[in-house]
């Protein structure tokens, strides 16, 4: 089924408005990229660029001086090429600005543009309201000489931040606010990290982008819906300015999921106050966080697949972004055995000297029957939960008496146990049932379970960090930073398998029974992140 973007390139590819397709995803580089942003670069690159075999570029929307930052034009390039996107077009707003005074220029010489003198808040207060028209300027009818003078004036840098502005002349009495003689200009003596002190005049939003979308010659621009409002500026400002096949703008909805935090702005502010551990703490939701939790490209692009592109905003479920990754580690990670919440256990009919190495299955839904080796000694390390003295009902693990098949091995039975003051078990105690190796059991014994362990003589300690949501979940809206979830990670001190000491960094592994863990990109010691959970929330 074709989107609504599909429907309107295809009008226009048979209408021949254009015969290449060309679009951008135009971040600000004030932050680093979120999940949203996923959603726009998967639209515009590989559901209309790619699709349509046309031109993607990048381009940062850096007209803003005060908040822009090269390390951020660092990541954002970075997150980009991560998920594949073509980055060979990497273009900045701000070399524009000779072409965007031309314009304002041009405007003013055809009586469509006028310097004013009036405050931020005195245009906003003479802006009227949605029932009532605005207010003229006293400067609206300034003779363009006198306009055009003043504008250079502010360029030249003879006027204070705040003293003049540049405002389009359309309609004072427009339904649409937007149209009400915007400001297009603005004094700011601050310095720009490309341009350095060159400008001291710097355009808005409103004016710059029409203008980056047509010099780059983009048919499409697609945004979010919060600026259908602006279109017929943004239209205004294509025609005045006298671009020839000049671009369109398109609205799509943003992507909102729940308990997630979707503006760079917040996202820095948990930065800032080290809420998190930088840009790239995993439980962040930006490209750097899921890349370093565990998250590959095809899992996101996917994500995007699923969610689709539509006019409603809406918000989506968490577990559908967890079920793409889950999905795709289920098919392709590496089973391993790792040890959460350790207790030893003997092995009483085997001696200190017993060391034996058994095939265990890489991965059992990739169907090759491929195997590596572990190894199994007289002690191992199984988890506390899998064994009780009292146990629950249906409770289908190792109690005494009981037996267990352990994974890849032996079926045992707990032949005993040993207990501190409190009566915690410290020590199990078990002998393996001869004739029941895995994969060559012929004994007829029956067990109702299965567990992981690991062999305490090899195994490796690693840490395991396990993640919850960064904001508790709320049926009400308030603000983010009132719904922290402050015990979002739990450091835990887990026995692994010694295979896992010489994990890739960013290599997923499925832990039996416990969940898909990724190796930490930052630390050089075992750490692994928890991705997700094994089980499916998610109601597909
Ligand atoms: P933020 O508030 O997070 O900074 P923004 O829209 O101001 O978001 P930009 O850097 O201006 O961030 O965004 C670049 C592009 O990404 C824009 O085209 C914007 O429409 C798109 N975008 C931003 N957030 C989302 C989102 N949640 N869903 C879809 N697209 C988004
Ligand atoms: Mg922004």
């Amino acid at each position: 089924m074709s989107n609504f973007i599909e429907d309107i390139i295809n009008d226009d590819l048979a209408s021949g408005r254009c015969n290449k397709i060309v679009t951008r995803f135009p971040p600000e580089p004030n932050g680093y990229l979120h999940i949203g942003h996923v959603k726009s670069i998967c639209l515009n690159y590989y559901g209309t660029a790619v699709k349509y075999g046309g031109q993607f570029n990048l381009r940062f929307d850096d007209t803003n001086p005060a908040k822009e930052d090269d390390e951020f034009v660092r990541s954002i390039v970075d997150d980009v090429k991560w998920l594949g996107a073509d980055t060979t077009r990497v273009l900045f707003a701000s070399d524009y600005f000779d072409k965007m005074y031309e314009c304002a220029v041009l405007l003013i010489k055809k009586g469509k543009a006028y310097v004013d003198d009036m405050s931020a808040e005195e245009v906003r207060l003479t802006r009227g309201t949605l029932t009532e028209p605005g207010k003229e300027s006293k400067n609206r009818n300034r003779p363009i000489e006198e306009s055009l003078k003043l504008f250079e004036d502010m360029k030249n840098g003879l006027v204070p931040d705040g003293a003049l502005i540049l405002r389009a002349k359309i309609d004072m009495a427009s339904p649409n606010i937007n149209m009400r003689d915007p400001v297009i200009y603005r004094v700011l003596h601050e310095e720009h990290h490309r341009q350095g002190n060159k400008w001291c005049i710097y355009p808005m939003y409103d004016f710059a982008h029409p203008i980056e979308d047509a010099v780059e010659g983009i048919t499409h621009s697609i945004c979010t819906l919060e600026f259908e409002d602006h279109r017929p500026l943004y239209d205004w400002i294509v025609r005045e300015c006298e671009f020839e096949n000049p671009p369109h703008q398109y609205e799509f909805a943003r992507l909102s999921i729940e308990r997630t935090i979707m503006s760079k702005r917040y996202l820095k502010k948990l930065v800032d106050t080290g809420a998190v551990d930088g840009w790239d703490d995993p439980r962040m939701p930006t490209i750097a966080g899921l890349r370093r939790r565990g998250y590959t490209p095809s899992s996101l692009i996917d994500f995007c697949e699923k969610i689709g592109v539509s006019k409603a905003n809406s918000e989506v479920e968490t577990g559908l972004l967890e079920s793409c990754i889950r999905d795709e580690l289920n098919t392709n990670a590496e089973r391993a055995m790792a040890v959460l919440d350790p207790i030893k256990l003997v092995i009483v009919n085997r001696d200190d000297s017993y060391s034996e190495e058994l095939d265990f299955e890489i991965n059992p839904t990739a169907g090759d029957g491929k195997t590596r080796k572990i190894t199994i000694s007289n002690e191992l390390y199984i988890e506390r939960s899998d064994f009780e003295v009292v146990p629950p009902p249906k409770f289908k693990r190792l109690v005494p008496d009981g037996t267990v098949r352990l994974k890849g091995a032996y079926i045992i039975r707990a032949v005993g146990y040993e207990t501190d003051e409190s009566g915690k078990v410290t020590l199990v105690k078990a002998e393996i049932i001869e004739g029941t190796k895995s994969g060559e059991d012929n004994s007829g014994v029956k067990v109702k379970g299965v567990i992981h362990w690991v062999d305490a003589k090899s195994a490796v300690d690693i840490e395991a960090r396990m993640y919850d949501y960064l904001l508790l979940d709320s049926e009400e809206k308030v603000d983010f930073s009132e719904r922290m979830n402050h015990n979002s990670l739990k450091v835990i001190k887990a026995k692994a398998e010694k295979y896992l000491e010489d994990a890739p960094k960013l290599k997923s592994y499925q832990f039996l029974r416990q969940g898909y863990f990724c190796r930490d990109l930052k630390s050089d010691k075992p750490v692994f992140n928890l991705v997700v959970g094994l089980k499916d929330g998610y109601k597909k």
